[in-house]
């Protein structure tokens, strides 16, 4: 059965990024699709990535990226958002990937969780420390 997986991989300036959706394509014939990617001055940096497939080809092909030099972690935990510490300051809805946090009618940060990731992406611009993600 075709569930859709989600995963990070980090890469160095001696590995090429396209390289890794490229492959999941032609090789293993999986339907990546890039939710974010970053890459600092150095050429290093990550991509967050759900792929589409059933659950040991995902597994095969992920082996595969290991093997091509990438660090490859995925992303299957949740993110929990403690409205006691929050004050909602929204520092960390820009850094929000598939805009899974935004702000409601009432000035108030919610999470979506149909559409967080669990990325860990918002959790370092929480000065309260308000988000933690859950493994
Ligand atoms: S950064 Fe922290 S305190 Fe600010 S809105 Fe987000 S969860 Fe709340
Ligand atoms: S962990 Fe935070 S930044 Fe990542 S998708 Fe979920 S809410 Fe957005």
């Amino acid at each position: 059965m075709n569930m859709e997986y989600k995963f990070r991989i980090d890469f160095d300036e001696n590995n090429v990024l396209e390289s890794v959706t490229y492959t999941l394509v032609s090789k293993f014939n999986l339907k990546p699709n890039v939710l974010r990617a970053d890459i600092g001055g150095d050429g290093a940096g990550y991509m967050l990535l759900g792929i589409e497939g059933d659950k040991d080809t995902v597994e095969e092909a992920m082996i595969h990226i290991l093997d091509m030099g990438f660090s490859v972690k995925e992303l299957n935990g949740h993110i929990i958002h403690d409205c006691r510490k929050c004050w909602h300051c929204g520092a960390c809805v820009s850094l929000c990937p598939t805009k899974a946090l935004y702000v409601d009618s009432e000035m108030r940060i919610q999470i979506n969780g149909g559409t967080c990731i669990a990325c860990g992406g918002c959790i370092d611009g929480c000065a309260v420390k308000a988000i933690q993600l859950e493994l």
